[in-house]
């Protein structure tokens, strides 16, 4: 017992199911305690204050500086009795992380008297101390000046004593140096460009956001394991292992009960969940073994986002109280499922109507459609920028497997509504008379009430209409979500602001406007075709159907990335006022960067995993080996009939050992190599590129032999904690 994995596995054993932090009140009782939400506000302003903050909230604007230092005071008043000493501002940087820095709120008065301090200005702008992060050249390292600023759509809340308040976060020169800002500003540009079209409807309508519901995909794995696997470690996803003899043939985690330690993990994380305000509700296991789910109850998408990013930064620390590692990668095993974040989106409007629920109705139908159908023009115009958004190296491992929806755009609507925009296709453009338009009308006042209908549904859609919302199941399990939802709201934002100017001049040159938005579903009907596929996402005929298609699917991440400044794409950013070009050339660059710093980490433990671990270990066995048939030849001696026959196995596999040994030798220098080529270049795309095409394949060479290997060498002189181990112990 002495390497590493049988230390982790008595160690293993020692880990039982344990109860922490759960709290036996009814859920009611204390959900939200640690939120400075719309009650404690009201309860800690002043009623005028209170008033304009609630405005402020309702209608998404910033913070007046004249009443911030009152909501100060009143935060922080709530805070330390709560027993916080310290406040953070929490923004999100380009790379998928949440950046803090504490201040104590402690000071001293002029008389040196100690007393709780929180101004109004440490709560609107705070100048942190952030120039580490990746700002794409905006702003350079010495002149390291971001501001941040609360964002009061998302409550401020408390979190291991510390007062933790939301915040964008823009550089000096007010550019975005974070993911709040442009998705905040996509959804002010879908506000208006659908509050536009809902009004050709209902005029009363003022507003219209977005609600978002995460699943969020993950995978446990035991403490002492994860510590005892370097690539677990330092990249969340195993670079080398070979798949267990069964894994998830047989669906049976899917469908089995949630283990007894895991359901003690869910349940603490859930409870400081709810205390934090996140109505989480529902639990199960998943596909792969090992693998779960959660999933909240969708609310307004800037909010869901936050909650969704403090969500796994809870799950992240309870699952160390209970011996156990979250694993958020999207591709941690090969051979099983990744994991994925789904995204449902749906539109609502002030009245409380939801945009994509269609209804028996004849004029919300028609409403429906308008929306509905420009969603999918959006799609299938951006398709390719839809999958550059959500691709990053984690989620190349996963998209294109055959578990997971494939790296290529498609939209599935679900038979009903495929026969409503068929036939409102066929009956001919509007130009020819006044009765096709009425037949038209007629589908529409025709269509039955479209319930949401559960059985049609179609897992392998990687943008799946369920009823009363779309799926985006492309997402990445580990990404801040907001980085492809703000997308997401300016490509629909972009066409439905195109829907609206298409009614207007139809109607202008004297077209009725009823008339007039048939005209337009149609043309969008027609226009979006393509993008329309309701058959299995995961088969090859779709690979080649979409070719065929002109749909582009990803098969280099950094080649993706192009879209992001394809002119269409910074049209539609420009226009809809979320991005300029300096920010997406900026975000490209941080993209690249990230790509390739962690593509080297990966190749660097990979050299490590294969120089220092695999291949003493086979050298090992291979020497076990010689001995066994040196002394074989001393038994049989002169018989050499005998000696060939007992020894043939053991000089095979010693044979196989040095062979892929040479390979694995070959392939560390080669793609080190590789490395030190690509390092030269300065152009961040360029050597993102590079990376992509010479030290990537590499980690597959090499892969393939060292789980060979584990195949051949001794159970017991095998390092490294195996799938059968890491995946089915717990
Ligand atoms: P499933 O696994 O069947 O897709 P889940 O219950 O796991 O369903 O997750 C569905 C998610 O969709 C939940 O977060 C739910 O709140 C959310 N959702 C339901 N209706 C809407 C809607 N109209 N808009 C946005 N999200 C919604
Ligand atoms: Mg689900």
């Amino acid at each position: 017992m002495s390497s590493f994995r049988q230390r982790a596995l008595a160690e293993f054993s020692t880990h039982e199911a344990e109860r922490f932090h759960r709290d036996d009140r009814p859920v009611s009782e204390y959900f939200g305690c640690n939120v400075f939400d719309v009650s404690k506000m009201e309860k800690y302003l002043g009623k005028e204050t209170f008033k304009k903050v609630s405005e402020c909230i309702r209608e998404g604007k910033k913070i007046d500086r004249s009443i911030a230092n009152e909501v100060a005071e009143g935060m922080k008043t709530w805070a330390v009795e709560m027993g916080a000493t310290h406040y953070t501002h929490l923004f999100n940087p380009l790379t998928d992380s949440t950046a803090e820095k504490h201040e104590a709120f402690i000071s001293k008065t002029k008389l040196g008297e100690p007393f709780e301090n929180f101004k109004g200005s440490a709560l609107v702008q705070q100048e942190p101390d952030a120039s580490s992060f990746p700002s794409g050249g905006m702003r350079s390292t010495f002149e390291a000046r971001g501001y941040s600023a609360w964002d009061p759509s998302s409550p401020a809340f408390i979190l291991d004593g510390t007062l933790c308040i939301p915040t964008v976060f823009v550089s000096y020169t007010g550019q975005a140096l974070d993911m709040k800002i442009p998705h905040l500003k996509s959804l002010q540009a879908l506000d208006k460009a659908a509050t536009s079209v809902v009004n050709l409807f209902d005029p009363e309508v003022k507003k219209v956001s977005v609600n978002l519901g995460t699943e969020q995909e993950y995978f446990l794995v035991d403490e002492s394991l994860y510590e005892a696997r370097p690539d677990l470690q330092i990249c969340d996803r195993t670079l080398i292992g070979h798949t267990a003899a069964k894994d998830q043939q047989l669906e049976d985690h899917y469908f089995g009960a949630i283990p007894q330690r895991v359901l003690d993990y869910m349940k603490d994380f859930e409870t400081e969940a709810y205390k934090l305000g996140i109505m989480l509700k529902t639990r199960h296991n998943e596909v792969a073994p090992n693998q779960f789910e959660c999933a909240p109850e969708y609310c307004e998408a800037n909010l869901a986002v936050d909650q969704n990013n403090l969500l796994m930064i809870l799950m992240r620390k309870v699952a160390k109280r209970h011996h156990l590692r979250v694993i958020f990668h999207e591709k941690p095993f090969l051979g099983v499922n990744g994991s994925g974040k789904h995204c449902n989106w749906s539109m609502q409007t002030d009245k409380g109507t939801n945009l994509l629920s269609p209804s028996s109705t004849p004029g919300r139908n028609m409403e429906f459609l308008s929306i509905f159908v420009s969603v999918l023009r959006g799609i299938y115009k951006h398709h390719y920028l839809m999958m550059a958004g959500v691709s990053n190296l984690n989620n190349f491992y996963r998209l294109g497997g055959n578990e997971a929806p494939p790296a290529i755009m498609s939209v599935f609507i679900g038979k009903t509504l495929d026969k409503v925009l068929n036939s409102i296709e066929s009956i001919g453009s509007a130009d020819d008379d006044q009765s096709s338009e009425r037949a038209k009308l007629d589908i529409i006042n025709n269509i039955p009430e479209i319930l949401i209908d559960n059985t049609d549904r179609n897992r392998t859609s990687p943008f799946a209409f369920t009823g009363n919302r779309f799926e985006f199941r492309a997402v990445g399990s580990s990404v801040n979500v907001a980085s492809s939802m703000f997308i997401l709201n300016t490509i629909v934002a972009e066409q439905l602001t195109l829907f609206r100017s298409r009614v207007d001049t139809y109607v202008q040159s004297g077209i009725e406007k009823q008339t007039a938005i048939m005209k337009v579903i149609r043309e969008f009907i027609v226009e979006s075709k393509p993008i329309r596929f309701e058959g299995n996402g995961y088969s090859d005929e779709w690979r080649n159907e979409a070719a065929k298609r002109g749909l582009r699917g990803v098969t280099s991440v950094p080649e993706a990335y192009d879209e992001f400044l394809a002119p269409d794409t910074v049209e539609m950013f420009e226009s809809q006022k979320v991005l300029d070009r300096h920010e997406i050339e900026a975000r490209r660059e941080v993209l690249d960067e990230t790509f390739t710093k962690k593509l080297q980490i990966e190749s660097r433990v990979m050299c490590d995993l294969t120089i220092n671990h695999v291949i003493p270990t086979a050298i090992k066995w291979q020497n076990i080996l010689l001995k066994n048939v040196k002394m074989m030849k001393e038994v049989f001696g002169q018989d050499e009939e005998a000696f060939n026959d007992s020894a043939e196995a053991s000089i095979g596999t010693i044979k196989k050992i040095s062979g892929y040994i040479c390979v694995m030798h070959q392939g560390v220098h080669d793609m080190v190599e590789a490395r030190k080529n690509g390092n030269k270049i300065l152009d961040y795309t360029k050597k993102a590129d590079v990376y992509a095409k010479t030290v990537l394949p590499y980690m597959d060479v090499i892969r393939e032999k060292a789980d060979k290997l584990e195949m051949i060498v001794d159970d017991e002189l095998w390092p490294l904690p195996k799938y059968r181990e890491l995946l089915f112990l717990m």
